[in-house]
């Protein structure tokens, strides 16, 4: 594992916990994993007991936990990965850790984090290594989640609002601050396109290393959001009318010592290589069954397939086409050497997230898969005049049909992640449909 799993600043594989809680004055470690709907667990576990705790682990109750388990299972262990050890700018006597869940001495085949890693070394036995670069959306919200904070954010076309922007300067400079502090490399901030949305963005890197500092930047901003009496939310559509929060993935894949892009080709007219084109080619193949995964609310499906927003345009694909630098599509190719998936949106899990994207691109690369076409319409405008795009699922429900009915992505993902995973989405869908709207009363009063 270690060649495919490098270390990070300041931590490695071979980092004891207890030694660098010691040099960095840690009081205590924050343990956690991600469930399977994508909510981070933890246990607060004080320094004089994380030598055991990175040995043996932290214990869960899996059932309580997200886990999809029953009350009688074992305990569930959460094994502390101390290459994600990240301490907290705003608590600096805690860290984070990322880690992996085993039970019964067996890795948790459901457990987000383990999925990730088992498609990892599956890629790096296809002599390649994937890497990611996330662009995370929120909202900063009153406390109560329910109106934008700045009431003076008002702009019909918000986007790059540099007023708004310095308004809100004490929360994003204090978390960019950390980030460069934790050596992510951040290198831009902006007001997004919707009142009160804004994104921050840091460099790429292998997709775990991304899903882990994706996680670790929701707490984050999150807490500081908290600390500022706001409430930052990656809802996927939170306000109706207003472009929803995506969380937009730039692909590429490299080669085992992470230096040679391989999706890199001088030659090609589309920016992709040959390789690049097949992993693409899975994306496209595999798009309307992993949406139930990037899109995995019953609100995902009010950004993907919206009615243009108040600024002018969603930005949120509805089709699976691809592209070259146009952002209508669900894939755009940026420029040469990566490309990049439109479709997630801020519910995702950020393990899972990942996984999908390696699971669809290596099933295009073993099966000599091929995107199809590309296309260079404005699809908010002209949309209806392509007839072959496969449209992406309207709802949750369709969404999680086309998962559960995918036995190559079950094969790929795992079938007990995706079958947890579509058993707990099933009962958020069934509890949605059994509440009672005034819309239905609306409707159907005088029938
Ligand atoms: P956008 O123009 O889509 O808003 P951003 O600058 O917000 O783009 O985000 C781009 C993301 O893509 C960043 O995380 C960046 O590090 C990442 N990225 C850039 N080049 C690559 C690459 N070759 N492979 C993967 N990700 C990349
Ligand atoms: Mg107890
Ligand atoms: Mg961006
Ligand atoms: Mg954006
Ligand atoms: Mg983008």
């Amino acid at each position: 594992m270690g060649t495919i799993f490098t270390a990070r600043q300041d931590a490695s594989t071979q980092t004891n916990l207890e030694a660098y809680a010691k040099a960095k004055n840690i009081k205590y470690f924050m343990v956690t994993y991600t469930d399977v709907i994508g909510y981070q667990r933890a246990k607060l576990v004080p320094t004089r007991a994380i030598a055991d705790v990175q040995k043996g682990g932290a214990g869960f109750a899996g059932f309580a936990g997200g886990m999809d388990m029953t009350p009688a299972n074992s305990d569930m262990l959460a094994i502390p990965d101390p290459d994600s050890v990240t301490p907290l700018s705003w608590k600096p006597e805690v860290a984070w850790l990322a880690s992996d869940c085993v039970m019964d001495g067996k890795s948790v085949e459901q457990a987000p984090r383990n999925t990730l890693k088992r498609l990892v070394e599956e890629a790096a036995s296809l002599g390649i290594r994937v890497k990611t670069g996330v662009e995370p959306e929120f909202f900063l919200t009153t406390a109560d989640g329910k109106m934008v904070a700045d009431e003076h954010d008002r702009l019909a076309k918000p986007c790059y609002d540099q007023q708004a922007l310095m308004r809100r300067f004490d929360i994003i400079a204090e978390a960019s601050e950390a980030m460069i502090d934790l050596g992510w490399e951040p290198y831009q901030n902006d007001h997004e396109d919707a009142n009160g949305q804004f994104e921050m963005n840091w460099i790429y890197d292998d997709v775990l290393v991304t899903a882990d500092r994706y996680s670790f930047f929701k707490f984050m901003i999150k807490t500081i959001a908290e600390r500022h009496g706001l409430r930052a939310t990656f809802m996927p559509k939170p306000f109706p009318g207003l472009t929803g929060n995506g969380c937009h993935a730039h692909i590429s894949a490299w080669d085992l010592t992470g230096t040679k892009n391989v999706f890199a080709d001088d030659n090609s007219s589309n920016g992709l290589s040959e390789q690049g084109m097949h992993f693409l080619g899975g994306i496209m193949k595999y798009a309307p069954a992993m949406t139930a995964i990037i899109c995995p609310t019953v609100n995902s499906y009010k950004r993907i397939n919206a009615p243009r927003t108040s600024s002018g345009a969603t930005w949120a694909p509805n089709a699976v086409t691809w592209t070259g630098n146009n952002r209508s599509h669900m894939v755009r190719v940026p420029g040469p050497g990566r490309f990049e998936l439109r479709l997630p949106d801020g519910a995702a899990n950020p393990y899972l997230m990942q996984a999908v994207i390696l699971a669809a691109g290596l099933a295009g690369l073993r099966d000599k898969l091929d995107p199809g076409p590309r296309s260079d319409i404005n699809m908010y405008e002209d949309g209806h005049t392509i007839k072959d795009a496969p449209r992406l699922p309207l709802n949750l429900l369709d969404a999680l049909r086309l998962l559960d009915g995918s036995e190559e992505f079950k094969q790929m993902l795992g079938p007990e992640l995706v079958d947890a995973f579509v058993k707990m989405k099933m009962k958020e869908w069934n509890s949605y449909v059994s509440h009672f709207t005034e819309w239905e009363r609306e409707n159907a009063l005088d029938i």
